[in-house]
């Protein structure tokens, strides 16, 4: 097995790692790196919490040309709170090193502060495709002394459409730059792009699909459109998540749920698409921080975001396909922690479920949630609109993470 040094990783970059609790390289950053440090074009396709990030970053660190004050990476993210992750995970690494600047540069953050911090040099820039091109066209980055491009999470990169972006921000650089992509599938599309633009690229899989989604514990929960609200309240009063993802199917229904829940005094809060960056940026820090320890969420938090110290994964809705539901489950379970990822279903996707279930091969343990009358009532006055805010049995208690033998069991 392999170890940083062997894979010819500078002491001074080991020792920040070390830090940081990361002693082993994980198998995708053992078998990327020594040919990422070679050089080559790579397509790497690996489940989210394999570690992917450092096995691109290391690579770069390592390459820079600290006399060379010309962007000499660009790592490429679909989302701003993805682009803002990788920016943060780099400057854990080159903290009080003069030499070495990172910029994250991403939508809903000021344009001309962007363009101030660019006049710095910095060596690597982490963005998205939309602002990254608008620095491009005002000609505040330039790319023509690119060393390394990597396009992270490439099939959502492409789902939502930025094709166009990326082959223009791939224009904009040198043709023998080294070209890395990253992605948890290889849809066409994605395959298409590499055959295009990479050059005789190694190829690397990681298969830590079953591994990722075996070290968490699944559950369903079936109920009804009526009752699914006062589910998931009797399954955060008795399980008492320590911190815990809701995901709903579209922003309104996030705003929904969060209103309703904030209102029975539940530690609630929302994030998705429609919100300012600001915003965006103050619900995932105090989700970070503890302060909200409950958060609710679109699939824009599904992907990629690493939220170390997530307890539960709740699907209050479906999400539309088995592999949204491994990105989603995948927020906790990560780096060799346990998680739980409950999924409330109505009769309406039963079906559904049990083909994503089949599809990914796992077996999902159905539990009963039994509701309390007081519980019923509530969700009875709700939906006639009389709303009743309770807080009781939330306290301290909440965060104990003793799973207290409930009304929740197995079937
Ligand atoms: P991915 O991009 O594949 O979803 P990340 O790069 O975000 O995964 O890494 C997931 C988590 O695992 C992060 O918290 C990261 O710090 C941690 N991690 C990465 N590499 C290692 C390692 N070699 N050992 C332990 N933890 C690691
Ligand atoms: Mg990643």
């Amino acid at each position: 097995m392999s170890t940083f040094e062997t894979l010819n990783i500078q002491e001074l970059w080991i020792k920040k790692l070390q830090k940081q609790g990361i002693k082993q390289p994980t198998p995708i950053q053992e078998q990327a790196i020594p040919h990422l440090l070679a050089g080559r074009d790579l397509i790497g396709k690996a489940q989210t919490g394999t570690g992917k990030t450092l096995a691109f970053l290391l690579p770069i660190l390592e390459q820079i040309d600290l006399e060379s004050k010309t962007v000499q990476a660009l790592i490429v993210a679909p989302t701003r709170e993805l682009a803002r992750q990788i920016a943060d995970e780099t400057h854990k690494l080159i903290r009080n090193m003069e030499d070495i600047r990172a910029l994250a540069v991403y939508g809903g953050q000021d344009v001309f502060k962007q363009i101030q911090r660019l006049g710095r040099m910095p060596q690597i820039i982490i963005g998205t495709p939309g602002r990254i091109l608008d620095h491009v066209g005002r000609g505040t980055l330039d790319l023509s002394a690119l060393k390394t491009l990597v396009l992270d999470e490439a099939d959502q990169m492409l789902q939502i459409g930025f094709l166009p972006e990326i082959e223009d921000i791939i224009a904009a650089a040198p043709v023998d730059r080294q070209f890395v992509m990253l992605s948890a599938t290889m849809p066409p599309k994605v395959e298409q792009l590499a055959k295009t633009y990479l050059r005789d690229p190694i190829e690397i899989q990681v298969e830590a699909e079953k591994v990722t989604v075996d070290a968490i514990e699944q559950f369903v929960v079936e109920t009804t459109d009526r009752r699914k609200q006062a589910t998931l309240r009797t399954m955060l009063d008795e399980m008492r998540p320590y911190a815990a993802i809701i995901f709903c199917r579209t922003q309104r229904r996030v705003t929904k749920l969060n209103e309703e829940l904030q209102m029975q005094g539940y530690p609630t809060d929302e994030l998705h698409g429609g919100l300012t960056q600001g915003k965006r940026e103050k619900a995932m820090a105090k989700f970070y921080q503890g302060k909200t320890p409950f958060l609710i969420a679109t699939d824009v938090a599904s992907r990629g975001l690493d939220v170390t110290g997530v307890t539960h994964v709740f699907n209050y809705d479906l999400p539309d396909d088995a592999e949204s539901y491994v990105h989603r489950i995948g927020r906790t379970g990560r780096a060799g922690n346990d998680g739980v990822a409950i999924s409330i279903v109505t009769p309406k996707d039963g079906r559904s479920f049990r083909d994503m279930e089949r599809e990914l091969g796992v077996e999902v343990t159905p539990i009963v949630v039994e509701l309390s009358d007081e519980m019923i009532r509530a969700q009875h006055d709700q939906s006639k609109g009389t709303k009743k805010p309770t807080t009781e049995g939330r306290g301290n208690t909440r965060r104990s993470n003793n799973r207290r033998p409930g009304r929740t069991h197995r079937k």
